[in-house]
């Protein structure tokens, strides 16, 4: 196993894809459709790493990051935003909500685990991007 990797996304369609590449790639792949099982699952499996949709019911990707950062187990662990909801702005959003980078949808199954394998090397001290 490679790593990992809780993935919060309420779409079974991108759901099926991301799980399909990773596991493809040897990660282990764990999901939750929603902020608060995300969020509850993140505290007890303590990911590698977490990719994080922003367009989710009930409470956003923002508020989901900004929650995960508060558990001190989970400070370090990067955290990928992962949406298509790319409006100026929403990049800089993310990371000011403690997220480590951003894919954007619609994901590329070539180049899907090179992006996240990027943010699974990062260290604490550069885990953002330049
Ligand atoms: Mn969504």
């Amino acid at each position: 196993m490679k790593g990992k990797i809780l993935v919060i996304e309420d779409n079974e369609q991108n759901l099926y894809l991301i799980r399909y590449i990773l596991e493809d790639c040897d990660y282990e792949v764990f999901a939750a459709m929603d902020g608060k099982e995300g969020i509850a699952l993140a505290a007890c499996l303590l990911p590698d790493l977490i990719l994080l949709d922003i367009q989710l019911p009930l409470m956003d990707g923002y508020a989901v990051a900004r929650n995960l950062r508060e558990n001190p187990d989970l400070a370090d662990t990067p955290i990928v935003a992962v949406t298509s909801y790319a409006m100026p702005g929403d990049k800089e959003k993310a990371m000011e909500a403690g997220c480590s980078g951003y894919i954007e949808k619609p994901i590329n199954p070539d180049t899907f685990d090179k992006q996240v394998g990027k943010y699974l090397s990062l260290k604490r001290q550069d885990r953002r991007e330049p």
